[in-house]
Protein backbone atom coordinates (compact mmCIF):
# COMPACT_ATOMS: atom_id res chain seq x y z
CA UNK A 1 0.00 0.00 0.00
CA UNK A 2 1.43 3.32 -0.89
CA UNK A 3 0.85 6.58 1.07
CA UNK A 4 -1.62 7.36 -1.35
CA UNK A 5 -4.02 4.78 -0.71
CA UNK A 6 -3.46 4.67 3.32
CA UNK A 7 -4.65 8.65 3.23
CA UNK A 8 -7.66 7.82 0.92
CA UNK A 9 -8.71 5.39 2.92
CA UNK A 10 -8.43 7.40 6.38
CA UNK A 11 -9.55 10.61 5.33
CA UNK A 12 -12.94 10.72 3.94
CA UNK A 13 -13.73 12.13 0.96
CA UNK A 14 -15.07 15.59 0.92
CA UNK A 15 -18.41 16.18 0.27
CA UNK A 16 -19.16 18.57 -2.11
CA UNK A 17 -21.72 21.64 -1.55
CA UNK A 18 -24.27 20.13 -3.71
CA UNK A 19 -23.73 17.19 -1.48
CA UNK A 20 -24.24 19.00 1.78
CA UNK A 21 -27.10 20.77 0.46
CA UNK A 22 -28.86 17.79 -0.36
CA UNK A 23 -27.80 16.16 3.36
CA UNK A 24 -29.51 19.47 4.92
CA UNK A 25 -32.70 19.22 2.92
CA UNK A 26 -32.76 15.62 4.18
CA UNK A 27 -32.06 16.07 7.28
CA UNK A 28 -34.70 19.23 7.92
CA UNK A 29 -37.11 16.93 6.22
CA UNK A 30 -38.05 18.73 2.99
CA UNK A 31 -36.57 15.80 0.41
CA UNK A 32 -36.66 12.29 1.39
CA UNK A 33 -33.99 9.96 0.72
CA UNK A 34 -34.92 6.89 -1.37
CA UNK A 35 -31.52 5.53 -1.73
CA UNK A 36 -31.29 6.34 -5.40
CA UNK A 37 -29.82 9.52 -6.51
CA UNK A 38 -32.36 12.08 -8.07
CA UNK A 39 -35.45 10.21 -6.78
CA UNK A 40 -36.79 12.04 -3.37
CA UNK A 41 -39.87 12.37 -1.61
CA UNK A 42 -41.09 15.51 -1.00
CA UNK A 43 -42.46 16.94 2.04
CA UNK A 44 -45.43 18.85 2.65
CA UNK A 45 -43.46 21.98 3.15
CA UNK A 46 -41.83 21.94 -0.39
CA UNK A 47 -44.93 21.00 -1.74
CA UNK A 48 -46.75 24.16 -0.53
CA UNK A 49 -43.72 26.05 -2.23
CA UNK A 50 -44.21 24.88 -5.66
CA UNK A 51 -48.42 24.87 -5.51
CA UNK A 52 -47.46 28.54 -4.54
CA UNK A 53 -45.10 29.26 -7.31
CA UNK A 54 -47.67 27.24 -9.92
CA UNK A 55 -49.83 30.29 -8.48
CA UNK A 56 -47.48 33.00 -9.26
CA UNK A 57 -46.76 31.53 -12.61
CA UNK A 58 -50.74 31.61 -13.24
CA UNK A 59 -50.57 35.05 -12.13
CA UNK A 60 -48.01 36.31 -14.83
CA UNK A 61 -49.59 34.26 -17.45
CA UNK A 62 -53.23 35.09 -17.11
CA UNK A 63 -53.61 37.39 -19.64
CA UNK A 64 -52.56 35.00 -22.55
CA UNK A 65 -55.07 33.01 -21.27
CA UNK A 66 -53.18 29.49 -22.52
CA UNK A 67 -55.02 25.93 -22.89
CA UNK A 68 -54.47 24.15 -20.15
CA UNK A 69 -53.26 20.25 -20.65
CA UNK A 70 -52.60 17.78 -18.23
CA UNK A 71 -50.37 14.75 -19.84
CA UNK A 72 -49.35 11.58 -17.70
CA UNK A 73 -45.62 11.21 -17.04
CA UNK A 74 -45.62 8.76 -19.76
CA UNK A 75 -45.70 9.25 -23.46
CA UNK A 76 -47.07 6.32 -26.66
CA UNK A 77 -43.87 4.64 -27.40
CA UNK A 78 -44.86 5.36 -30.95
CA UNK A 79 -45.29 8.89 -30.40
CA UNK A 80 -42.00 8.97 -28.83
CA UNK A 81 -39.82 6.98 -31.26
CA UNK A 82 -41.35 9.45 -34.10
CA UNK A 83 -39.94 12.08 -31.47
CA UNK A 84 -35.87 11.56 -32.26
CA UNK A 85 -35.63 11.67 -28.98
CA UNK A 86 -33.30 8.62 -29.34
CA UNK A 87 -30.99 10.60 -31.77
CA UNK A 88 -30.31 13.40 -29.46
CA UNK A 89 -30.92 12.16 -25.85
CA UNK A 90 -30.31 8.40 -25.90
CA UNK A 91 -28.35 8.88 -22.24
CA UNK A 92 -31.69 10.55 -20.56
CA UNK A 93 -34.53 8.50 -21.80
CA UNK A 94 -36.25 5.50 -19.81
CA UNK A 95 -38.67 3.22 -21.11
CA UNK A 96 -41.33 1.12 -18.92
CA UNK A 97 -40.86 -2.85 -19.62
CA UNK A 98 -43.65 -5.26 -18.08
CA UNK A 99 -43.33 -9.23 -17.72
CA UNK A 100 -45.39 -10.18 -20.07
CA UNK A 101 -44.80 -14.36 -19.62
CA UNK A 102 -46.38 -17.43 -18.73
CA UNK A 103 -46.36 -19.91 -15.90
CA UNK A 104 -43.14 -21.18 -16.71
CA UNK A 105 -41.55 -17.64 -17.57
CA UNK A 106 -42.78 -16.47 -13.94
CA UNK A 107 -41.19 -19.53 -12.23
CA UNK A 108 -37.27 -18.45 -13.84
CA UNK A 109 -37.97 -14.67 -13.13
CA UNK A 110 -38.77 -15.83 -9.39
CA UNK A 111 -35.71 -17.84 -8.78
CA UNK A 112 -33.62 -14.90 -10.80
CA UNK A 113 -35.14 -12.49 -8.13
CA UNK A 114 -33.99 -15.30 -5.45
CA UNK A 115 -30.49 -15.55 -6.69
CA UNK A 116 -30.29 -12.10 -7.02
CA UNK A 117 -29.54 -12.27 -10.43
CA UNK A 118 -31.23 -9.82 -13.43
CA UNK A 119 -34.41 -10.45 -13.56
CA UNK A 120 -35.22 -7.63 -15.29
CA UNK A 121 -34.29 -9.18 -19.10
CA UNK A 122 -37.66 -11.31 -18.04
CA UNK A 123 -39.70 -8.10 -19.20
CA UNK A 124 -40.53 -6.25 -22.35
CA UNK A 125 -40.80 -2.69 -23.79
CA UNK A 126 -44.41 -1.44 -23.12
CA UNK A 127 -46.06 0.99 -25.68
CA UNK A 128 -45.49 3.24 -22.46
CA UNK A 129 -42.26 5.73 -22.66
CA UNK A 130 -41.25 7.88 -19.34
CA UNK A 131 -42.08 11.92 -20.91
CA UNK A 132 -38.72 13.17 -20.68
CA UNK A 133 -39.97 17.04 -20.90
CA UNK A 134 -43.37 18.50 -20.53
CA UNK A 135 -43.54 19.33 -24.38
CA UNK A 136 -43.43 16.01 -26.28
CA UNK A 137 -46.92 14.85 -25.94
CA UNK A 138 -47.92 18.04 -27.15
CA UNK A 139 -46.85 18.01 -30.94
CA UNK A 140 -48.74 14.84 -31.93
CA UNK A 141 -51.73 15.61 -30.15
CA UNK A 142 -51.91 20.07 -31.94
CA UNK A 143 -51.12 18.49 -35.13
CA UNK A 144 -54.18 16.29 -35.53
CA UNK A 145 -56.28 19.26 -34.49
CA UNK A 146 -55.22 20.25 -38.48
CA UNK A 147 -54.18 23.99 -39.64
CA UNK A 148 -53.44 25.97 -36.75
CA UNK A 149 -55.96 29.27 -36.53
CA UNK A 150 -54.42 32.71 -37.81
CA UNK A 151 -53.84 33.67 -33.83
CA UNK A 152 -51.70 30.22 -33.50
CA UNK A 153 -52.56 28.40 -30.11
CA UNK A 154 -50.90 28.37 -26.60
CA UNK A 155 -51.01 25.80 -24.12
CA UNK A 156 -49.81 25.63 -20.58
CA UNK A 157 -48.65 22.13 -19.87
CA UNK A 158 -47.68 20.31 -16.23
CA UNK A 159 -45.91 17.24 -16.57
CA UNK A 160 -43.68 14.53 -13.90
CA UNK A 161 -40.21 14.04 -16.32
CA UNK A 162 -38.20 11.36 -16.32
CA UNK A 163 -34.59 11.96 -17.01
CA UNK A 164 -31.55 9.39 -16.41
CA UNK A 165 -28.98 11.95 -14.95
CA UNK A 166 -28.65 10.63 -11.46
CA UNK A 167 -26.53 12.91 -9.19
CA UNK A 168 -25.59 13.92 -5.74
CA UNK A 169 -26.63 16.83 -7.20
CA UNK A 170 -30.32 17.48 -5.67
CA UNK A 171 -31.25 20.27 -8.35
CA UNK A 172 -30.44 17.50 -10.81
CA UNK A 173 -33.48 14.49 -10.42
CA UNK A 174 -34.25 12.22 -12.24
CA UNK A 175 -37.77 12.55 -11.87
CA UNK A 176 -39.37 15.75 -11.78
CA UNK A 177 -42.15 18.54 -12.33
CA UNK A 178 -41.90 21.09 -15.59
CA UNK A 179 -44.71 23.46 -16.39
CA UNK A 180 -44.48 24.59 -19.90
CA UNK A 181 -45.87 27.39 -21.95
CA UNK A 182 -46.15 26.48 -25.04
CA UNK A 183 -46.56 28.78 -28.27
CA UNK A 184 -47.33 27.39 -31.71
CA UNK A 185 -47.57 29.74 -34.59
CA UNK A 186 -45.90 31.92 -37.36
CA UNK A 187 -41.86 32.97 -36.48
CA UNK A 188 -43.16 36.64 -35.28
CA UNK A 189 -45.64 35.05 -32.96
CA UNK A 190 -43.58 32.20 -31.36
CA UNK A 191 -40.60 35.03 -30.37
CA UNK A 192 -42.80 37.90 -29.24
CA UNK A 193 -43.46 35.21 -27.03
CA UNK A 194 -40.33 33.61 -25.79
CA UNK A 195 -39.25 37.55 -25.84
CA UNK A 196 -42.36 38.72 -24.07
CA UNK A 197 -41.47 35.74 -20.88
CA UNK A 198 -37.73 36.06 -21.25
CA UNK A 199 -38.84 39.68 -19.59
CA UNK A 200 -41.39 38.40 -17.63
CA UNK A 201 -39.35 35.33 -16.16
CA UNK A 202 -36.67 37.72 -14.85
CA UNK A 203 -39.34 40.17 -13.35
CA UNK A 204 -41.07 37.24 -11.29
CA UNK A 205 -37.16 35.37 -10.47
CA UNK A 206 -35.91 39.21 -9.06
CA UNK A 207 -39.74 39.85 -7.14
CA UNK A 208 -38.44 36.44 -5.20
CA UNK A 209 -35.68 38.57 -4.27
CA UNK A 210 -33.17 35.38 -5.58
CA UNK A 211 -30.31 36.37 -7.52
CA UNK A 212 -29.86 35.69 -11.33
CA UNK A 213 -28.53 36.44 -14.76
CA UNK A 214 -29.74 34.88 -18.00
CA UNK A 215 -27.32 33.61 -20.32
CA UNK A 216 -27.02 31.44 -23.87
CA UNK A 217 -27.49 27.56 -23.38
CA UNK A 218 -27.71 24.44 -25.24
CA UNK A 219 -29.04 21.02 -24.52
CA UNK A 220 -27.05 17.85 -23.49
CA UNK A 221 -27.04 16.57 -26.81
CA UNK A 222 -25.36 12.81 -27.35
CA UNK A 223 -22.12 12.08 -28.72
CA UNK A 224 -20.00 14.12 -31.10
CA UNK A 225 -22.64 14.91 -33.99
CA UNK A 226 -24.35 16.12 -30.67
CA UNK A 227 -21.45 18.91 -29.85
CA UNK A 228 -22.13 20.35 -33.39
CA UNK A 229 -25.57 20.50 -32.87
CA UNK A 230 -24.92 22.02 -29.33
CA UNK A 231 -22.62 24.78 -30.85
CA UNK A 232 -25.18 25.29 -33.38
CA UNK A 233 -28.28 25.88 -31.11
CA UNK A 234 -25.61 28.40 -29.08
CA UNK A 235 -24.78 30.69 -32.53
CA UNK A 236 -28.31 30.71 -33.35
CA UNK A 237 -29.40 31.60 -29.54
CA UNK A 238 -32.07 29.10 -29.94
CA UNK A 239 -31.58 28.12 -26.07
CA UNK A 240 -31.87 30.78 -23.03
CA UNK A 241 -31.69 29.80 -19.41
CA UNK A 242 -32.29 32.24 -16.14
CA UNK A 243 -30.12 30.52 -13.69
CA UNK A 244 -30.03 31.04 -10.22
CA UNK A 245 -27.06 29.99 -7.60
CA UNK A 246 -28.53 27.07 -6.38
CA UNK A 247 -25.62 24.86 -5.06
CA UNK A 248 -22.55 26.41 -6.50
CA UNK A 249 -21.30 29.81 -7.29
CA UNK A 250 -19.42 29.60 -10.50
CA UNK A 251 -22.40 26.96 -12.04
CA UNK A 252 -25.64 28.02 -10.86
CA UNK A 253 -28.63 26.30 -11.82
CA UNK A 254 -30.80 26.74 -14.51
CA UNK A 255 -34.09 27.16 -13.32
CA UNK A 256 -36.60 28.73 -16.68
CA UNK A 257 -35.51 27.96 -19.72
CA UNK A 258 -36.77 29.79 -23.06
CA UNK A 259 -36.64 27.39 -26.07
CA UNK A 260 -37.57 28.73 -29.60
CA UNK A 261 -37.44 25.33 -32.38
CA UNK A 262 -38.12 27.10 -35.77
CA UNK A 263 -39.94 24.94 -37.91
CA UNK A 264 -38.26 21.42 -35.91
CA UNK A 265 -41.27 20.19 -33.92
CA UNK A 266 -43.36 21.84 -36.78
CA UNK A 267 -41.60 19.74 -39.61
CA UNK A 268 -41.71 16.49 -37.60
CA UNK A 269 -45.23 16.51 -36.82
CA UNK A 270 -46.33 17.80 -40.00
CA UNK A 271 -48.12 21.11 -38.26
CA UNK A 272 -49.35 23.55 -40.18
CA UNK A 273 -49.90 27.65 -40.23
CA UNK A 274 -52.86 29.10 -41.16
CA UNK A 275 -51.61 30.31 -44.58
CA UNK A 276 -49.98 26.73 -45.14
CA UNK A 277 -46.78 27.43 -43.65
CA UNK A 278 -44.67 24.69 -41.62
CA UNK A 279 -45.81 26.01 -37.63
CA UNK A 280 -42.75 27.21 -35.24
CA UNK A 281 -42.81 26.49 -31.78
CA UNK A 282 -40.96 28.14 -28.56
CA UNK A 283 -41.51 27.36 -24.94
CA UNK A 284 -41.03 28.59 -21.91
CA UNK A 285 -39.99 25.97 -19.04
CA UNK A 286 -39.76 26.35 -15.67
CA UNK A 287 -38.06 23.53 -13.30
CA UNK A 288 -40.53 23.47 -10.21
CA UNK A 289 -38.40 21.56 -7.78
CA UNK A 290 -35.15 24.00 -8.88
CA UNK A 291 -37.22 26.97 -8.33
CA UNK A 292 -38.06 25.57 -4.62
CA UNK A 293 -34.74 24.39 -3.90
CA UNK A 294 -33.66 28.27 -5.14
CA UNK A 295 -36.17 29.58 -2.23
CA UNK A 296 -35.39 27.65 0.07
CA UNK A 297 -31.77 27.72 -0.72
CA UNK A 298 -31.18 31.84 -0.51
CA UNK A 299 -34.81 32.23 2.18
CA UNK A 300 -33.69 29.49 4.87
CA UNK A 301 -35.49 26.03 5.01
CA UNK A 302 -37.98 27.45 7.05
CA UNK A 303 -40.92 29.11 5.16
CA UNK A 304 -41.84 30.95 8.42
CA UNK A 305 -38.67 32.98 8.01
CA UNK A 306 -38.52 33.74 4.81
CA UNK A 307 -38.98 37.95 3.63
CA UNK A 308 -42.25 38.72 4.19
CA UNK A 309 -42.69 40.51 0.92
CA UNK A 310 -41.61 37.00 -1.02
CA UNK A 311 -44.38 35.32 1.65
CA UNK A 312 -46.76 37.87 0.82
CA UNK A 313 -46.37 37.06 -2.87
CA UNK A 314 -46.50 32.98 -3.20
CA UNK A 315 -49.48 32.98 -0.44
CA UNK A 316 -51.31 36.11 -0.84
P1 LIG B 1 -29.64 21.35 -17.57
O1 LIG B 1 -28.86 22.15 -18.55
O2 LIG B 1 -29.45 21.82 -16.14
O3 LIG B 1 -29.48 19.86 -17.74
P2 LIG B 1 -31.82 21.42 -19.38
O4 LIG B 1 -31.28 22.44 -20.30
O5 LIG B 1 -31.65 20.00 -19.78
O6 LIG B 1 -31.21 21.63 -17.89
P3 LIG B 1 -34.54 21.78 -20.16
O7 LIG B 1 -34.45 20.60 -21.05
O8 LIG B 1 -34.57 23.12 -20.77
O9 LIG B 1 -33.35 21.70 -19.08
O10 LIG B 1 -35.75 21.57 -19.15
C1 LIG B 1 -36.63 22.61 -18.74
C2 LIG B 1 -36.48 22.92 -17.27
O11 LIG B 1 -36.60 21.72 -16.48
C3 LIG B 1 -35.09 23.46 -16.91
O12 LIG B 1 -35.04 24.85 -17.03
C4 LIG B 1 -34.92 23.03 -15.49
O13 LIG B 1 -35.41 24.03 -14.60
C5 LIG B 1 -35.76 21.78 -15.36
N1 LIG B 1 -34.89 20.58 -15.32
C6 LIG B 1 -34.20 20.02 -16.34
N2 LIG B 1 -33.54 18.94 -15.94
C7 LIG B 1 -33.80 18.78 -14.61
C8 LIG B 1 -33.40 17.82 -13.61
N3 LIG B 1 -32.61 16.80 -13.91
N4 LIG B 1 -33.89 17.98 -12.36
C9 LIG B 1 -34.71 19.00 -12.05
N5 LIG B 1 -35.12 19.94 -12.95
C10 LIG B 1 -34.67 19.83 -14.21
ZN1 LIG C 1 -40.15 22.21 -24.29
Amino acid sequence: MNMHTRTASIIPAEKSAAETFLDELFDAGLLIDTGVDGLYGRSGAFEDVINAFNGLVAKYGAADKATAIHFPPGIARRLFEKSGYMKSFPQLAGTVHSFMGGEADHCSLLADLEAGQDWTEQQQATDVVLTPAACYPLYPTVAKRGPLPEQGRLYDLQSYCFRHEPSKDPARMQMFRMREFVRIGSPDQVCAFRESWLDRGQKMMASLLLPLTVDLANDPFFGRAGKMLANNQRDTGLKFELLIPVTSEEKPTACLSFNYHQDHFGSLWNIRSADGEQAHTACVGFGMERVALALFKHHGPDVEGWPTEVRKLLWG
